[in-house]
């Protein structure tokens, strides 16, 4: 058996019993879908020193890998089923490929879904994961579906994984409270699946927000050909970015930082008493704004423009 075989060990388990018919260890795995269901599906490929430190902590690494993947599951309203995973590294490193399972698996637990089918190769490190789910035809959140009325909404906090890298890289200091909080949010970002099986049959459009919310924003606003305002103020921020920084960076972060995985979504006049009712229940999202006819994503502070830093602009086409 050869070295990267050997490795290949650390990803087999038994996964008897679920809808994985045949799983890991033949030319493919065969998979049964629930009946009626769409299959969702999306990949990500991390690189390191890219996307991840090539020294940071393989188990965090690999529960970050899974989690981002389906973060896009929960953007399109589907439930994870089935994940694959490519691999490529420099050596065969069996405490590192150990510790990467430990966390790859962990976070398939967490989220219920079954590793089916992967490779390893050597060469730069490198990991791409593909997630599958199912989704009635009718829930799917697509990008498309925002029409001008409707109101805009972002799941959690915003900018938190902007000022983890703040912190992670030096360039701001605090406590040490709010910097396990904001390293915790970069380090395991948690896919917003639960919310979105909530929201699917109200939400009118979705997005995760990996890119930052402006531009993540500005992708359901060229789906769906209408506009969008961000009222700046309304923005949900965590109280570890309330500590560390002032209002415009603030502001900056939750507007153009990137790596939050929150949903960004839309709906329709006839379901926003019902939201705005689970919202009261204690539902984890905030009215951010609304989609009106136009292109873009114009931002407001207080009834006048806001500029975003780096564009010069205060709207994002
Ligand atoms: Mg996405």
């Amino acid at each position: 058996m050869g070295e990267f075989e050997l490795i290949n060990q650390y990803f087999k388990r038994d996964t008897s019993g679920s809808s994985v018919v045949l799983g890991v260890g033949d030319d493919c795995s065969l998979l049964q879908l629930p009946a009626e269901k769409q299959l969702a599906i999306s990949v990500d490929t991390l690189l390191a020193d890219v996307h991840f430190p090539a020294d940071g902590d393989p188990e965090a690494i690999a529960e970050r890998a899974l989690c981002v993947s389906l973060s896009d599951l929960a953007a399109m309203g589907a439930k994870p089923l089935w994940f694959t995973l490519a691999l490529t590294l420099p050596e065969a490193n069996e405490a590192w490929v150990s510790a990467f399972s430990r966390g790859l698996f962990r976070a398939a637990n967490t989220y219920g879904c079954e590793l089916v089918g992967g490779d390893t190769t050597r060469g730069p490190l490198s990991i791409s994961v593909q997630v599958m789910g199912s989704v009635e035809p009718h829930l799917a959140m697509k990008r498309s579906g925002a029409a001008v009325g409707d109101l805009l909404f972002v799941s959690g906090t915003l900018g938190d994984g902007a000022a983890a890298l703040a912190v992670l890289n030096g360039s701001i200091k605090v406590d040490d409270e709010s910097s396990q909080y904001l390293s915790g949010r970069y380090y395991h970002p948690e896919p917003r699946l639960a919310l979105a099986q909530t929201l699917a049959p109200l939400a009118s459009a979705a997005i995760d927000v990996s890119d930052g919310l402006v531009a993540d924003l500005g992708h359901i606003c060229k789906a769906s050909s209408v506009a969008a305002t961000v009222f700046v103020e309304r923005l949900p921020l965590s109280s570890a970015i309330l500590k560390c920084a002032a209002t415009p960076q603030q502001y900056q972060w939750a507007l153009s930082g990137g790596d939050d995985y929150q949903l960004c979504f839309t709906v329709a006049p006839a379901n926003i008493a019902q939201v705005e009712q689970l919202i009261a229940a204690g539902l984890d999202a905030t009215n951010i704004g609304e989609i009106t006819e136009g292109k873009g994503v114009h931002c407001r502070l207080i009834d006048h423009p806001f500029e975003i830093e780096g564009t010069g602009y205060n709207h994002f086409d």
